[in-house]
């Protein structure tokens, strides 16, 4: 970490502490969040959370998870909890752009920050900054934090669960950015008391069932695949947002879906929403769709999973990706 000897004796005397992360929190923004608020508590910090939007209710289960403050519902909270800090993390993003109006008024305020964070080309003025792009998640990276600060004594089962839901959300349950270091990790997250299957269980096999008549729509209704750019596309439009009764949340995952096709390795996921066009892209291999969602859709994120937006409409937004394919024939059959 840079400037860890700093950030080591910062935390030497009580503080107030605001952790943010970014929109439609996934298991990795909550569980590094909750994770590091649960820890810096139990060492005597006053802390708060706050995310700009509502995270997906089969995250309800999560220790402290009320706790969290939404600014898009209460940012009279949340603002107070930002002016009130000494020091302001920011975890699982690395440019306040990722966080909207929440990260304009962080801007303002011209507080200390503390990044923690996996994602390629951070872009944030921070005082202390953990930025590691080989580790599966932003909770990984709490983990290795928590050790340097030598509070790993300290974890308790709370935590545990936490940082484990962050670990086996981003690495799709084990399968993917995957090392050495994190199952090591994950083993030490056991010893602290994670039920496993059980935390698994309540994150994986807890949907209702409009989530699978959805899974199968997109599969038989709105995949399309490209075999000669080894690519495919899976799209909803507003009317099946209503349809599908479609909520945050339900629609986790399902870009993965196409990876599982053999001659598949780029994959993108597109949604019609109110006011803008969202892109999920992923990939298997060499293929960066990180340069995708960067050059052509104002996004980013890791090699093999980015997203981005479009103002363009859904028709328009199709036919920007599929025109691009053709560029890319040459890397994505490599
Ligand atoms: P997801 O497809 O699960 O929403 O996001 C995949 C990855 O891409 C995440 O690591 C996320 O942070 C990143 N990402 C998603 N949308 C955007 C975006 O609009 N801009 C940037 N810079 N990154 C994004
Ligand atoms: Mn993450």
């Amino acid at each position: 970490m840079e400037n860890m000897e700093g950030i080591k004796s910062f935390l030497a005397v009580p503080r107030d502490i605001c952790i943010t992360s970014h929109r439609n929190p996934d298991g990795d923004a909550i569980g590094s969040s909750l994770g590091l608020a649960l820890f810096l508590t139990k060492q005597g910090h006053t802390v708060k959370v706050t995310m700009p939007s509502e995270y997906p209710v089969f995250f309800s289960w999560m220790p402290q998870i009320d706790s969290i403050i939404i600014y898009d519902t209460d940012v009279e909270h949340s603002k107070k909890a930002l002016e009130d800090a000494d020091l302001i993390f920011a975890l699982d993003y690395n440019s306040l752009d990722r966080i909207d109006k929440m990260g304009e008024y962080i801007h303002g305020l011209n507080k200390k920050i503390a990044l923690i964070d996996h994602h390629l080309l951070p872009d944030i003025n921070a005082e202390f900054a953990l930025s590691d792009t080989t580790a599966s998640s932003t909770s990984e990276l709490i983990y290795l934090f928590i050790s340097y600060l030598g509070g790993v004594d300290q974890i308790d089962k709370d935590i545990a669960e936490c940082l484990y839901t962050g670990i086996v959300t981003d690495t799709g349950s084990f399968k993917y950015s995957t090392s050495a270091r994190v199952f090591r990790i994950v083993g030490n997250l056991l010893d602290k008391g994670v039920d496993d299957y059980t935390l698994q269980n309540l994150i994986y096999n807890s949907l209702p069932e409009k989530n699978l008549r959805l899974l199968g729509h997109c599969l038989i209704n709105r995949m399309e695949i490209f075999p000669e750019y080894r690519a495919g596309i899976i799209w909803l439009t507003k009317e099946d947002y209503e349809t599908f009764d479609i909520k945050r949340g339900d629609t986790e995952g399902i870009v993965n879906y196409l990876l599982m096709i053999g001659n598949v390795v780029f994959a993108t996921f597109i949604t019609e929403q109110p006011n803008i066009v969202k892109l999920s892209f992923r990939s298997k291999g060499d293929f960066s769709v990180q340069e995708i969602a960067r050059k052509h859709f104002k996004g980013g994120g890791h090699k093999n999973a980015s997203g981005g937006s479009s103002f363009k409409g859904l028709k328009a937004t199709l036919y920007k990706l599929k025109s691009l394919l053709p560029q890319y024939k040459e890397a994505l059959n490599n």
